[in-house]
């Protein structure tokens, strides 16, 4: 799993066996994949894997990765532009043997992970599960996986033409509202934890943009709903400790109406490598293996 770091674990059925490991693996060096070029990206998840599957009968290899990923190749990530382009899955293609023999390696995006990993640990694997990823990016990731392109973080949510902060250049975007990054870029004399905090005492422009926030994931949730239908919506990632679930069922109520597409439900789920990685792993199998 590849979001603000690069986490590797080993999976059988829906469980982790053992421990993640991860890189880089000091928790300050948030931004180490920054600048990091694509093909030393690939290097450093192949050792990984090489390292965690010595002598384990490795059937499958799925990794989750920002940004919209077509056939193994990230076609873009607007928060890791060095990839754009990139045949990751090529890139990884024969980094673990087993007898002899290639194990087959699958590239999803990030969110298409998590929403996997949560369904499979919660037995909804039966079901339409949606999940908002919040970090430098926001992600949208839905399990089952459709074809289809899900780029739900660059839902248009704001008609100001001001509103440019989106990693992506795309004006009203909700990652320009809510992304870290783009919160750092619009409050460039306090950091979003800051902001978050002193909403909680009052400070008015900070209250007024936390409002703005989860109407605004809010309004990419309501058009998730009025095209797909209503459901659990799942909230994970670094940032969901921002996100008052309550504030934003009501902002979701006062947006979605028809009788139909009623019941959603929001659960926040704190930021978890595991499940993801679980995720990356179930997608591999059901991609990868015949059933
Ligand atoms: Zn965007």
């Amino acid at each position: 799993m590849v979001m603000e770091h690069v986490a590797v674990g080993l999976v059988e059925g829906d469980k982790l066996v053992g421990s993640l490991r991860r890189y880089p693996e000091k928790e300050d060096s948030v931004d180490a994949l920054l600048s990091m070029p694509a093909d030393q990206i690939a290097e450093c998840i192949r050792q990984q894997l090489e390292s965690i599957a010595k002598g384990e009968k490795i059937h499958a290899i799925g990794l989750g990765f920002p940004g919209v990923i077509r056939d193994g190749i990230v076609e873009d990530s607007p928060n890791l532009q060095q990839v754009k382009g990139f045949n990751l899955q090529g890139a990884l293609a024969g980094a673990v043997h087993v007898d002899g023999k290639e194990v087959p390696v699958r590239v999803f995006n990030d969110a298409d992970a998590m929403a996997a990993g949560i369904a499979a640990t919660r037995g909804k694997l039966h079901k339409l599960n949606r999940v908002w990823t919040l970090g430098n990016g926001i992600g949208f990731g839905r399990f089952p996986s459709s074809e289809g392109v899900w780029e739900g973080g660059h839902s248009v949510v704001a008609l100001d033409p001001k509103e440019n902060f989106c990693g992506c250049g795309g004006r009203g975007h909700l990652e320009g509202i809510l992304g870290y990054r783009s919160m750092r870029l619009r409050f460039l004399d306090m950091e979003p934890e800051e902001v978050f905090a002193n909403a909680k005492v009052g400070e008015a422009r900070c209250a007024e943009f936390v409002a703005m926030c989860h109407r605004a994931l809010a309004a990419a949730t309501a058009t998730s709903i009025h095209m797909e239908g209503p459901g659990p919506f799942y909230i994970t990632g670094p940032n969901a400790k921002f996100i008052d679930i309550g504030l934003l069922e009501r902002n979701v109520h006062e947006m979605v109406k028809m009788s139909p597409l009623q019941g959603s439900r929001f659960e926040v789920i704190p930021s978890n490598d595991e499940l993801g990685v679980i995720g990356a792993a179930v997608n591999a199998e059901r991609a990868a293996l015949p059933s």
